[in-house]
């Protein structure tokens, strides 16, 4: 097995100006064909918003960008480094890239400080300490600095899911990865995690998120994408896809969810 050192020295430096970008992806489970060919990049410091339908292939895409899933054929590239790439060290790849998830995994039996600070011992070896004032940063970012002791049972879900972002970005992520963050939670605690994300995007990070919520669409993504049948159908700045959508088929999904 060869290893090329080249990948595990900076891959912070890998001066390409796309965070992802795909080409030609498709996905199929079994007969079913889920994604049918999806072209599309995202910058760096670029906020995309993903929106359309259940069942259109938005989980599926993210799933593909990090090879949760793979990729039936096509090219997928995250921060220079082509994941579909047979040789590809995926857990490099992975630790590069933040994920959260409607559902906040938390370990329940572990404080708050100590979810946030588990994956950077193990993952990025850092030492207690460092971990810790890694963890409060975060934690602060996110408006818990309070909570560093409680467990995910004494939060509520908005506050857990913002552990969870803070958890996310304590591995210094290139890019965040968002799939429906806010859809489990009670309508009064949605604001809360959008705020946090809205800041995310203020200070300059990567982000593709798959939503709902089409104010934070309009108002954070610099671009948005429609996707319906496994396809993208359009996309553009939020005042376009969102205020004056060009096709049929996003006109029929936003009157549904405006
Ligand atoms: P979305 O996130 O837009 O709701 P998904 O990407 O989750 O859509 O799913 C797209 C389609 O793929 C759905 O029909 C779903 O049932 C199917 N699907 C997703 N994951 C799997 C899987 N692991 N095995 C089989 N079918 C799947
Ligand atoms: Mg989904």
């Amino acid at each position: 097995m060869q290893k090329e050192t080249a990948k595990d020295a900076a891959p912070e430096n890998s001066g390409d100006a796309k965070a992802i970008d795909v080409q030609g992806l498709h996905k199929a489970f079994g007969e079913l064909e889920v994604l049918r060919g999806i072209d599309f990049s995202v910058a760096r410091g670029e906020v995309v918003c993903i929106i359309g339908p259940s069942g259109s292939g938005k989980s599926t895409l993210l799933r593909c960008v990090n090879l949760l899933e793979e990729p039936s054929s096509g090219r997928v590239t995250v921060a220079g480094t082509e994941v579909t790439d047979p040789d590809v060290d995926i857990d490099l790849v992975r630790r590069r890239i933040g994920m959260v998830f409607q559902s906040f995994n938390l370990f329940p039996h572990l404080t708050v400080l100590e979810n946030l600070t588990i994956a950077q011992r193990r993952v990025l070896r850092r030492d207690r300490a460092e971990a810790d004032r890694i963890a409060r940063v975060n934690l602060e970012r996110v408006g818990l600095g309070e909570k560093e002791a409680s467990y995910p049972a004494q939060l509520s879900g908005g506050q857990q899911q913002r552990v969870a972002i803070a958890r996310a970005l304590s591995m210094d992520p290139e890019l965040m990865l968002f799939d429906e963050p806010t859809s489990a939670l009670d309508p009064e605690l949605v604001g809360d995690v959008l705020a946090v994300m809205r800041s995310l995007a203020d200070e300059g990070m990567t982000m593709l998120v798959v939503t709902h919520e089409m104010s934070f669409a309009r108002e954070v993504a610099d671009r948005v994408v429609f996707m319906d049948g496994g396809v993208i159908v359009e996309e553009g700045i939020p005042e376009r896809v969102v205020g004056d959508p060009q096709h049929e088929r996003t006109r029929t999904f936003l009157a549904r969810v405006l």
